[in-house]
């Protein structure tokens, strides 16, 4: 072993560590404090040659291997237990083309380096609600944000990857060039390599129009019950997602409003003042908000405003599913168990996934689930691990009430480690198509640390 590491160092100009070393502790922690894994080596990568250097090591000698991005994710599948962990984090980089209207940007960005690159040429990529997340993983998955619903998921957006296989080969996938790779990456997350850079289309975007309207929680069967027609013929230019929270003691809100809990939307609309309040008015006329704030705010700013109420270190606990209605009998469950949060940091998000998301077809990329109007993500949130069973038991709670009434499937990059039949789920009629491309592409399963398609047999 002492040998092939030091094999791997004379090929390597990142960070080699091990559990013996100082930063070991700090580099093995993920953004979900639920996670506690030791991985046997974390390779931090500087650049591809980096990347093709750790996955050969990772092969030749036999080991789990992870990717990491942003570490952002749900069930800690950025880090793995006595493996390899192949580090992305030092590559940063993005680079703005404004006449072609695009970036290309470097596997180790998260969206906070991504919208600071593109916001001074008056431009964004549609990613996801905040600003920390990994771009690698957010993008492999879909992504889901303030943008879906005038210009798509994030992988609408993707334009070209660069790729390590686990042959160690390096390619690039996009329309014309290993087209099938392509397609699977866009949505079958980090099944097929390690992506070592993305190209995106970029869109106008700077300031947006941005604000909650917020009701007692009293008044959340009529919300969501409005909500529910309302976000499928709103106009495009127009994004809010429906949530269950608790209001935090911010400067931002009315001190009598603090730790209230309370339903609301976030807005985030990309036509004018007027266009919006126009719009979003027949939603904000319902019942008796108690704030409702939307005023204009640029696009990096709205990105990174929930980075202070949920740092890294926080014990997190994920459900999710896809629902194409919400029926009146789902609107009852939601109310009962939305309005028992429990804890200030525990949610329970809508996402719509609808307008130009849908206009992109449930074959046409791996993301399968393109019929679905909403996302749904219950998370259970608290800083203090005592408090792990609570949070946990509740959200696995609320998702048993709700699913039956959902469309069967989740989105990948809001599950937990789930297990394959809700992989299967997830990907219904494009996994087969999936698992004949990870057979093309990693025929041993090198990549299973994700939410894992097995190569076909
Ligand atoms: C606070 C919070 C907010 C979130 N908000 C959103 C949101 O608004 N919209 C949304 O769509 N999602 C959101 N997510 C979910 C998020 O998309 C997933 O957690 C995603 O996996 C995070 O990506 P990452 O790179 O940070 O994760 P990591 O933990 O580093 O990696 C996650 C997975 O991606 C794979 N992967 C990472 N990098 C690469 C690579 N370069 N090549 C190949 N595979 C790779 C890994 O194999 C792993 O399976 C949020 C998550 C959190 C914790």
């Amino acid at each position: 072993m002492a040998e092939a590491i030091d094999q791997l160092k004379s090929a390597f100009r990142g960070e080699l560590i091990q559990p013996t070393d100082g930063t070991y502790d700090a580099a093995r922690k993920v953004y979900n404090a639920m996670i506690d894994k030791r991985p046997k080596l974390i390779a931090r990568c500087l650049d591809v040659a980096d990347v093709m250097a750790a996955v050969r090591y990772g092969r030749e000698n036999g080991m789990l291997t992870a990717i990491r991005g942003g570490g952002h994710n749900g069930g800690g599948l950025g880090i793995c237990d006595g493996g390899l962990v192949i580090d992305l984090s030092r590559m940063k980089s993005v680079r703005v083309d404004p006449a072609a209207r695009t970036a290309r940007v470097g596997a180790g960005c998260v969206w906070g380096d991504v919208d600071h690159a593109t916001y001074p040429f008056g431009m964004a990529v549609p990613s996801g609600f905040i600003s920390t997340t990994g771009v690698a993983g957010l993008t492999l998955g879909g992504g889901i944000g303030y943008l879906t619903r005038r210009y798509g998921l994030t992988i609408d957006n993707l334009l070209s990857v660069d790729m390590i296989l686990a042959d160690g080969r390096f390619v690039i996938a996009n329309a014309q060039e290993n087209a099938d790779l392509f397609w699977a990456v866009r949505g079958g997350g980090g099944n097929f390599g390690v992506v070592t850079s993305f190209e995106f289309r970029v869109h106008p975007v700077s300031t947006v129009q941005f604000g909650p309207t917020l009701w007692p929680l009293e008044q959340a069967a009529e919300v969501l019950k409005f909500y529910r027609k309302f976000i499928v013929t709103a106009p495009e230019e127009v994004d809010g997602f429906f949530a269950f929270m608790v209001i935090p003691p911010a400067p931002m809100f009315p001190e009598h409003l603090h730790k209230k809990a309370v339903c609301g939307i976030v807005w985030c609309g990309t036509g004018t003042a007027a266009e919006t309040e126009k719009a979003t008015s027949p939603m904000r006329s319902v019942g008796k908000p108690l704030l409702d704030a939307i005023g204009p705010a640029p696009l990096p700013a709205v990105q990174s405003l929930f980075d202070g109420l949920y740092p890294p270190g926080l014990q997190w606990y994920w459900r999710a599913d896809y629902f194409t209605e919400l029926s009146d009998a789902a609107v009852a469950k939601h109310v009962e168990h939305g309005s028992k949060l429990p804890t200030m940091w525990s949610t329970m998000h809508l996402y719509p996934v609808n307008g130009a998301a849908q206009r992109v077809g449930k074959s046409d990329t791996a993301y399968s689930f393109r019929e679905a109007v909403f996302a749904e993500v219950i998370v259970g949130v608290d800083p203090d691990p005592a408090n792990a069973s609570k949070i946990t038991e509740w959200c696995k709670g609320y998702y048993d009430a709700l699913h039956p009434y959902s469309s069967g499937g989740a989105y990948v990059n809001f599950m937990m480690d789930e297990g394959q039949e809700r992989v299967q789920a997830s990907f219904r009629d494009n996994y087969a198509r999936l698992a004949t491309i990870k057979k093309k592409y990693d025929p041993t399963n090198f990549f299973r640390v994700n939410q894992n398609i097995k190569p076909a047999t």
